[in-house]
């Protein structure tokens, strides 16, 4: 086995101590999955949410990603150029998105257009975060979270059809 490291209850309190719950979350599948699999229960998104939170791959994007963001927010990144676009969250940018990408693709092409679709109409605690620019940094978060709920609806998707990815 090795010594494989599993970030998967790190990545939690890091997504948390930026303000954000599972609940809110599953919110966003349940979003996603009701006119799909309308009589989806909160106990199955919360378990597929789980799964996607224990992929290292997924794991390494959250920490790269949140810690970014409370690097610039203290002010501690080598260039003060690159702390005010991510202050700013300056709409040119897009590797915020990028990084996202990198979760989605995981998931297969549904998770891609899930994560379009919540990043389009960034709804629920996706709204939150992106108009909240005074509190703290969310330039990556958003896009976090986005992607996690997206690779977790795409999951269940998947799953509905026999699918394991
Ligand atoms: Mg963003």
């Amino acid at each position: 086995m090795g010594n494989k490291t599993n970030y998967c209850d790190k990545c939690i309190d890091l997504i948390v101590s930026r303000g954000v719950s599972l609940d809110e979350i599953c919110d966003c599948v349940m979003l996603l999955q009701e006119k799909y699999n309308p009589g989806i229960t909160r106990k199955t998104v919360d378990e597929v949410i789980m799964s996607v939170l224990n992929k290292r791959e997924v794991q390494n994007a959250i920490l790269t990603g949140i810690c970014l963001d409370i690097a610039a927010d203290k002010n501690v990144l080598e260039s003060k150029d690159l702390t005010e676009i991510l202050v700013n969250d300056n709409s040119l940018y897009g590797v915020d998105e990028v990084l996202a990408y990198g979760i989605c693709n995981l998931y297969g092409s549904i998770a891609l257009t899930n994560y379009g679709y919540i990043d389009r109409l960034k709804p629920l605690v996706i709204g939150r975060l992106n108009e909240d620019h005074n509190s703290q940094c969310n330039t990556f978060l958003d896009d976090i979270i986005g992607a996690i709920a997206a690779a977790a609806a795409s999951k269940i998707a998947h799953s509905d059809d026999g699918d394991k990815v």
